[in-house]
């Protein structure tokens, strides 16, 4: 059976390597009968499970779309039993700004989902996944940093499953990616997000979130070079590799997980990421630079638990995150 959907370039069924796009219609002032070239990758031989694996969801979060461009440049199809879709740069026109939603709608393609093929450029690309890709996988890895905005510790994120068997696959899964950290977030239980999308789609899910502060982190790429290896290992796709399982410590993010700020000012935070922390800890200031006279004002823990991310720009405005607490997971 040929998948050709509109404006796809390669067929998802065909063996072999194939490196083509998805063109998502885009008339404007400057192009009136343009496309936005998502670019795509096949990789399939024989028979085995199949594997979508997602980077530039967010534009200004580097190292999927890195490890994702090697691993479509350097996999040889004899080696895969199986498919992979690999999707470095899903949000085109954010990843080529740098930004983390696209300058083409102003959307977060990370709360468009389940997507809207008659809608916005970024709703036709999060349908193109949820409607196209998510029907024919079993395995979805979708790679996130920090972006500009937060430095994370770089760690494995599980999506919560809707039943127990599904939180067990992506548990395993995520175990597999190698990681030192792993949490369990919900997102606020938003339901917009690539990776909720697909784990109602029955997919087994592993996200991450690798470093950030809009840069490469050199520990964050390793992480997220080996862990893809690891998880396509564990899940049959390429050869059962030594998979080196480093237990993870279990964490997930609480509703108080979060330090907003209230005052407009500069942030200073007292604590490296990964610091046991307690609730109610004093956890930074906001100073006010402009008013030598003012004293700052202090921040508190709300959780107890490790740091896992901070703000990276030091200014911050009333309800902007400067910091958040990742706390010891407790089985539901
Ligand atoms: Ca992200």
């Amino acid at each position: 059976m040929t998948i050709s959907p509109p404006g796809l370039t390669i067929d998802l069924t065909a063996q072999g390597k194939q490196i083509g796009t998805f063109d998502v219609p885009l008339s404007v002032h400057d192009d009136a009968w343009g496309v936005i070239p998502v670019p795509i990758a096949v990789i399939a031989n024989g028979t085995g499970p199949t594997v979508i694996l997602e980077g530039g969801n967010h534009g200004d979060e580097y190292e999927g779309p890195i490890a994702l461009g090697e691993l479509i440049r350097n996999i040889d199809p004899a080696d895969v039993s199986g498919r992979l879709i690999v999707i470095p740069a899903i949000n085109y026109p954010a990843v080529q700004a740098g930004q983390r939603c696209s300058p083409v709608d102003g959307i977060n393609m990370n709360r468009a989902f389940p997507g809207d093929a008659q809608g916005s450029a970024t709703q036709q690309i999060a349908a193109f996944v949820n409607d196209v890709l998510f029907p024919i996988g079993d395995v979805f890895i979708d790679l996130h940093s920090g972006g500009s905005s937060l430095d994370i510790l770089p760690s494995a994120i599980i999506e919560p499953g809707r039943d127990p068997e599904r939180h067990a696959a992506n548990v395993a899964a995520v175990r597999a990616f190698g990681s030192k950290v792993a949490v369990v977030i919900d997102n606020r239980g938003d339901a917009r997000t690539a990776t909720a999308s697909a784990a109602r789609a029955g997919l087994t899910v592993v996200g991450t979130e690798l470093g950030g502060g809009g840069t490469t982190s050199i520990d964050a790429l390793a992480l997220c070079r080996h862990g893809i290896r690891n998880v396509l290992a564990h899940v049959g796709v390429l050869p059962g590799q030594a998979v080196q399982i480093v237990e993870p410590a279990l964490y997930a993010l609480k509703p108080a997980a979060h330090v907003i700020a209230q005052d407009d000012g500069v942030l200073e935070t007292l604590h490296p990421l990964g610091t046991q922390v307690s609730a109610g800890d004093r956890a930074g200031r906001i100073h006010f630079v402009t008013q030598p006279s003012r004293p700052p004002v202090d921040l508190h823990y709300r959780s107890d638990g490790i740091v896992f991310a901070r703000r990276q720009p030091g200014r911050v405005r009333p309800g902007n995150c400067c910091l958040v607490v990742a706390s010891p997971y407790e089985a539901p």
